[in-house]
């Protein structure tokens, strides 16, 4: 194409620039906005070590827990999502958010630690039966 259909081209279109709060479309590969579920979230800090971006920050005291989440600086790699193995966190097909000042954005939750569960009772002999109770019982021919 020569430089003058380009200039040609350009010109006809128009002007590009979107005035604010106008925005454009995400894109397909957008994973969206972190979204927490406090219910379900026991304090285990897992997302906040795999956060790189430190989007998420985590203190702990000895009856309670801090989780925080900054969109503004999250970068939507969904590395905290795939590592939260209670499923407190879930990714959002949301426009990222506008926000003119640093942490403008950030919501913390403050929540109480939870009891850890009780173990499982420990299986005696007579409660699973005679195979359990030897295992290699009845296997050499
Ligand atoms: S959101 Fe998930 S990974 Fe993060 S502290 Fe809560 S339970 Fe752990
Ligand atoms: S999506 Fe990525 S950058 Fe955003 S909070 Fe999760 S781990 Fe951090």
């Amino acid at each position: 194409m020569s430089i003058l259909n380009l200039l040609w081209r350009n010109l006809r279109r128009g002007a590009m620039t979107l005035h604010f709060p106008e925005r454009p479309p995400v894109s397909d590969g957008y994973r969206g906005l972190v979204r927490f579920d406090p219910a379900l979230c026991i304090g285990c800090a897992v997302c906040r070590f795999r956060c790189t971006a430190r989007a998420i920050t985590f203190t702990s005291a000895k009856t309670n827990f801090t989780w925080s989440y900054d969109p503004g600086q999250c970068t939507f790699c969904g590395r905290c999502v795939e590592g939260c193995k209670e499923h407190a966190l879930t990714q959002e097909p949301e426009c990222p958010p506008i926000y003119l000042t640093l942490g403008a954005l950030k919501k913390s939750y403050t929540l109480p630690r939870k009891p850890p569960p009780p173990k499982p009772a420990a299986t005696t002999a007579q409660d699973s039966g005679p195979q359990a109770a030897n295992p290699f019982a009845g296997g050499a021919q």
